[in-house]
């Protein structure tokens, strides 16, 4: 039986408290950060004894690679398991001489969007934090030990399997224990997360460190958000901006807003028209996803040209707009691609 409580879940003060729980120094909780998250050649290894106490009240495990997947681009999807027999996909994404780490909040999602692989899949479960962090330190590992790149560390997109905000607890947690100084020592701007607009969860956006956010769009009208995103029946964009823009931004910080580009369904004039009205005021930066086809999918990718002339439409408007460009999608690890 292995235990229910993972030492990956722990922030150094939680593990203090434990060792002070034991009568042991506080001050291994140094040792013992650095062994767990960087393997710190200069670092004494963990003491038998020690280890022992930790494995009478902690698990170790981390997932496991069940299966990699290579695209020529240099994008790697790994099928990460856990010790339930569960399974997500974690993806490393190339990105300006550094990599960026996609990783899933839940086995599967609730939130069937129309357009969306893993959506067909519905919710298996939540993920643990200590799931979430293990997703992260697997693919790092694999990049420096088994591709031997010794690149910096891997920013961090919450943009796998799953919606991050229905899960926000456990994404909270991740976030936090990544974030400690003698651990990934990951900061706030390094990680994004990105919601389909579950409005319960943006309202506690603002107890999270100020990482960046995004919002999956799509498009400006409810009636057609809708139908790609269900749970738009129940959080309206009204509402899902009211929430936004209550929400505590550093100076310079931007929402980025998502906007999955269907062809002939959410790239005409109008919609341009009314991103404007919706996005000029606000602080915003908007980043076109064309839509990556999957076995199944009823929706059609616009040409190359369709996407860069909607581009051009925000432009003119004054709008921050970039296009996405598509990685790993010939082993299905682009957006909305993931389905374990
Ligand atoms: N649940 C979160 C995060 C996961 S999806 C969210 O909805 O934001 C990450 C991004 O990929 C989202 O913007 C999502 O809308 C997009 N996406 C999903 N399916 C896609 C597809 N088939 N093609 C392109 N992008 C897709």
């Amino acid at each position: 039986m292995t235990l229910e409580k993972s030492i990956y879940e722990l922030s150094q003060e939680e593990l203090k408290s434990f060792l002070a729980s034991k009568d042991l120094s506080t001050d291994l909780s140094t040792t013992i950060f650095r062994n767990l998250y960087k393997n710190n050649k200069h670092e004494q290894p963990i003491g038998k004894k020690l280890l022992a106490v930790l494995e009478k009240s902690f698990n170790f495990d981390l997932p496991t690679i069940d299966t990699v997947s290579k695209s020529p681009d240099g994008t790697v999807k790994f099928l990460m398991g856990f010790n339930d027999g569960k399974s997500v996909e974690t993806v490393l994404i190339p990105f300006h001489k550094r990599f960026t780490v996609c990783l899933s909040s839940q086995v599967g999602c609730a939130m069937k969007c129309s357009f969306c692989y893993t959506g067909t899949m519905g919710l298996s479960r939540h993920l643990k934090s200590s799931e979430i962090i293990g997703q992260y330190i697997v693919a790092a590992n694999y990049l420096e030990n088994v591709l031997g790149l010794k690149t910096m560390a891997p920013n961090i997109v919450f943009m796998g399997q799953g919606e991050p905000l229905h899960n926000a607890d456990e994404v909270l947690n991740a976030i936090n224990v990544m974030m400690e100084p003698l651990g990934l020592g990951m900061g706030p701007r390094q990680m994004t997360l990105s919601t389909a607009g579950y409005l319960p969860g943006i309202k506690k956006l603002n107890n999270f460190p100020k990482i960046n956010i995004a919002l999956s769009l799509h498009s400006p009208f409810n009636d057609i958000r809708k139908e790609l995103i269900p749970i738009n029946q129940h959080f309206p964009l009204e509402d899902i901006f009211e929430a936004l823009d209550g929400l505590d931004l550093m100076k310079r910080q931007f929402i980025v807003y998502e906007y999955l580009l269907i062809d002939g369904l959410n790239d005409r004039l109008e919609d341009a028209d009314k991103l404007e009205e919706l996005l000029g005021e606000r602080k915003a930066a908007i980043n076109i996803i064309p839509f990556n086809p999957f076995p199944g999918s009823k929706y059609k990718r616009p040409s190359d040209e369709k996407v860069e002339l909607f581009k051009e439409m925000l432009v003119e408007r004054k709008l921050r707009t970039m296009i996405r460009t598509t990685k790993g999608s010939d082993i299905l690890a682009a957006c909305g691609q993931l389905k374990s």
